[in-house]
Order: structure tokens, then sequence, then C-alpha cells
């Protein structure tokens, strides 16, 4: 508890190199190295390699070919060394602390502030009630908390979007499967549906691997009237590839 409380609850070490004293939770060496100010396609957050840091809205070609049901899709990092480990203590191993040092990650990030000011809900990525059960808190509803907190924590909803069906793990999977994996997993809270209507929403998740579970999010939020869909997360995997670990 008390290596815990050292390690996070004080400012004072690097969450990642363990440097000591460390005026923040990430020394600027690990920000430098590990948090590269990276051009993203604004569609699906995947690198855009060689394109210039703009606040233009630049998309990749599998974007402008089929468009996805994002209006907007921001990423922090890349799903790699040294997040990947620190997302699976926070997700795994009963680390919910490290929100607040990920939340900050990602409103660091380019566009994310501005979404963010600009969203009328921030609605975490729901886990099903067994999923829930098990880890004992949603990890993508203390993310979305992180992010609310400078402006109206109201706007943090975990309420409007549910998952109704619990799905397989999906890293193994083709992403053909993960889709269909996902398609009938969300359902908008129907005595709720009313305050969905013409606002402009941003789902928060932790990672985001093929994009499936935030695209079939975004549908049935838009058949229940939502403007405007967008979507912040820490961390996007490099590729369709499977993670090393298992999102979700
Ligand atoms: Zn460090
Ligand atoms: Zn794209």
């Amino acid at each position: 508890m008390l290596h815990h409380l050292l390690r996070f609850g004080l400012p004072s070490i690097c969450a990642v190199c363990h440097s000591w004293p460390c005026a923040q939770p990430l020394c600027t060496a690990c920000q430098q190295r590990f948090v590269p100010v990276q051009p993203r396609c604004a569609g699906c957050a995947l690198p855009l390699p060689g394109a210039a840091l703009a606040g233009s809205a630049l998309r990749c070609g599998a974007c402008l070919t089929q468009p996805p049901p994002l209006d907007a899709c921001f990423a922090a990092v890349d799903y790699a060394y040294p997040w990947s480990g620190l997302l699976a203590r926070f997700k795994f191993q009963s680390e919910p602390g490290l929100a607040a040092l990920l939340g900050s990650l990602m409103l660091r990030s380019p566009g994310v502030a501005q979404a963010v000011g600009g969203a009328d809900w921030l609605l975490p990525m729901s886990l099903s009630p067994q999923r829930l059960a098990q880890r004992g808190y949603n990890q993508a509803l203390l993310l979305a908390q992180q992010l609310a907190r400078q402006g109206a924590p109201q706007r943090c909803r975990a309420d409007l979007l549910l998952r109704v069906q619990d799905t397989p793990p999906q890293t193994q999977q083709s992403r053909a499967a993960r889709i269909a994996n996902v398609r009938h997993a969300f359902a908008v809270q129907p005595l709720l549906a009313s305050q969905l209507a013409g606002r402009s929403v941003l789902l928060v998740d932790d990672v985001m691997t093929s994009g499936a579970s935030l695209y079939s999010a975004a549908a049935v939020l838009r058949q229940a009237g939502v403007a405007r869909v967008g979507a912040v997360v820490l961390a996007r995997t490099n590729s369709f590839a499977p993670a090393p670990e298992t999102p979700g």
C-alpha cells in the first residue's frame, strides 16, 4: 500500500522510469520519449507518417474511401511500451489511481481539449454487468471522469450508453469477426434517449484496436438522433493486427 502510494499517490516518482524526484507523474524525458507529437487520421486515429502537424482534419486513405461513423477520433499514444504495460496495470491489477496520469495524457493530445469542451456528454464505453462485477470499476469511466473534471463533471454520463451483450475477448479475431461480434453489443438507455437527440457526444475508451466497438456504439447513438459523435482513446494499436494484451 505504501509502495503504491509512493509511486502513484504523490507526484514525486515518474510512473514509467521511476526517476525521483519528479515534479510530474511522468518525467520530462519520458514525456518526450514516449508521448511523441504525432499527426493522426481524424477518422480512425491511426498515425499519418509524414503529415504536417496542424489543426486540420487530415484523413487516411481508408477513411476517405469509406468514412467511419465517427466525426472525429483522437488517440494520445500508440498501444506499445510503456503504455500497454501501464494500461494492463490500470485495468487488470487494480491500479485505478493511474487514471489521473492517463487522463492528463489524453487531454494534452492535440484537439482533445477542444473536443471535450465542445461535447454535451462524455460517454465512457460501457462494460457488461458481468465484466464490471469482475473488475470492480470501468476503466473508461475513470478516464472520462478525468476528462470531464476541468469543465462540468456532470457531463460525464455512464447511464446513457449501455452494453447489452458481453462479447468474447476480441484479441485473436479478424476485423470482420470483431465487427460482427459487437454489432448488437450496445444500446441507448430508452428512458434517457431524449437527452441524446440533437446532442454532441464524445465516446471515451482506453484502447482502440479495430474500432469495431466504437463504430458500433456510434451507429447506435446516431440511430438515437445524436448529431455528432467523436471518440477519444488513450492508446491506438498501430494496425488491425491483434494487440499483445486483451483490450476490452
Ligand atoms: Zn520518466
Ligand atoms: Zn483513418
